[in-house]
């Protein structure tokens, strides 16, 4: 249920338009060998939200922005 599903479109979906930045991921590796096995895939997924933003023209469209984005102003939200 899950992986396909992930692989599906939510990944691509999950992007964000200002910063391009969607999925990060990464392994968390522990330091003896002996707990390599361990090894667990980490997926960081945006938090995307879709939002109308002005642009620099005062043109008003749908954008999906991640929430790090809307909150450091990196886009201006129309209300
Ligand atoms: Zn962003």
């Amino acid at each position: 249920m899950g992986d396909s599903y992930v692989n599906g479109g939510l990944l691509i979906m999950a992007r964000c338009e200002v910063c391009d930045k969607g999925i990060q991921t990464g392994h968390r590796i522990s330091i003896t060998r002996s707990q390599v096995s361990r090894r667990a895939n980490r997926v960081w997924r945006s938090n995307i939200k879709k939002v109308q933003i002005v642009e620099k023209n005062g043109a008003v469209r749908p954008a999906k922005v991640c929430t790090r984005c809307l909150r450091s102003n990196k886009v201006t939200r129309s209300v």
